[in-house]
């Protein structure tokens, strides 16, 4: 199985400004100067090693996230970082014959679905798009959104099939051998979480959640959904002091995560939907104070937890 992060910013695209920009090439030239870098070879393989919050950027794309597994593309949610996917795929995989890509909806706030109709894949007559949503009427939610009066392109105008399954809450489908089940979660107008398993490897993808309710008999729903995965995908857009301020706002926070990782036993927690007022150092402070929170309270836990990262895969 393998996962790649297309878009992983909350709310709106965010492009890096120009005052970010300055500040991580000024960053970059004091590093090289007290390091005493002298020569271009020295200099350039300083800079390939730096992370992407020093050299690149953390992602200003919305949520958007590709798993391919048993030779299946599963995407999960149609953010701005949807275009950039479905130009790799007509780039690498379009054939004549036509494909069969699956999207499932965490919901249809506009960050998880705006980048759908710039998807060039949905524009092949051969391409079948399989949509799931645990939401009714998700292709009059999409129409709504390419109304004229909003955009230029209607959806029916995009020539490819089209097939909207509306998912029983706590169900779970396959797709040939692969299995994907679904949870409600917490969040305005409702949100779903997917959960992927294929031969003993489980990805977990639940974007958009708020834990407010922690009576036990939802948190063990949580617990039993992200358990044992290999990679849970994981709220992070608030701190934990602003989670307990926006309460209802329908997000989370890193430290949440943290805990409901060591219960469930998970094996590798992404920091994803951040918030998009933050650079990427505000972004990294909130990976650091994770990271010591798991040392200082769960000594023995020793699971990755990492920032999902515009780019960036992981084979499970
Ligand atoms: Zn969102
Ligand atoms: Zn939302």
């Amino acid at each position: 199985m393998k996962v790649k992060f297309w878009g992983v910013r909350g709310s709106i695209p965010s492009p890096p400004t120009d005052k970010q920009i300055r500040h991580k090439i000024k960053n970059i030239m004091h590093e090289i100067r007290s390091q005493k870098l002298d020569n271009q070879h020295e200099i350039d393989s300083y800079i390939d090693n730096l992370s992407p919050v020093k050299a690149g950027i953390v992602g200003g794309n919305t949520a958007c996230v590709e798993v391919r597994v048993n030779n299946q593309i599963i995407i999960f949610d149609m953010g701005s970082g949807l275009k950039n996917l479905g130009n790799y795929i007509v780039k690498n995989d379009q054939n004549s014959k036509g494909l069969d890509l699956h999207i499932f909806l965490s919901h249809t706030h506009w960050d998880h679905i705006l980048g759908f109709p710039f998807f060039a894949p949905a524009f092949f007559p051969n391409n079948r798009l399989h949509f799931y949503s645990g939401h009714p009427n998700l292709r009059e939610r999409l129409e709504i959104q390419q109304d004229f009066r909003f955009f230029p392109v209607a959806l029916d105008h995009m020539s490819a099939k089209k097939d909207f399954t509306q998912l029983e809450h706590n169900s779970t489908i396959k797709i040939g051998e692969v299995e994907i089940t679904n949870l409600p979660l917490y969040h305005p107008g409702g949100s779903f979480g997917y959960r992927i398993d294929y031969k003993g490897k489980s990805f977990v993808y639940a974007t958009d959640s708020e834990y407010k309710d922690l009576k036990e008999s939802n948190v063990r729903n949580h617990l039993i959904f992200f358990n044992n995965a290999d990679l849970l995908v994981f709220d992070a857009q608030y701190t934990f002091e602003e989670a307990i301020h926006k309460e209802d706002w329908g997000h989370s926070s890193a430290l949440i995560g943290v805990d409901f990782a060591v219960q469930a036993n998970v094996k590798r927690l992404a920091l994803f939907h951040h918030e998009p007022e933050r650079d990427d150092y505000e972004i990294e402070s909130i990976l650091k104070k994770s990271i010591d929170y798991r040392k200082i309270n769960y000594p023995d836990k020793l699971f990755e937890i990492f920032l999902a990262i515009e780019g960036s895969e992981y084979i499970l």
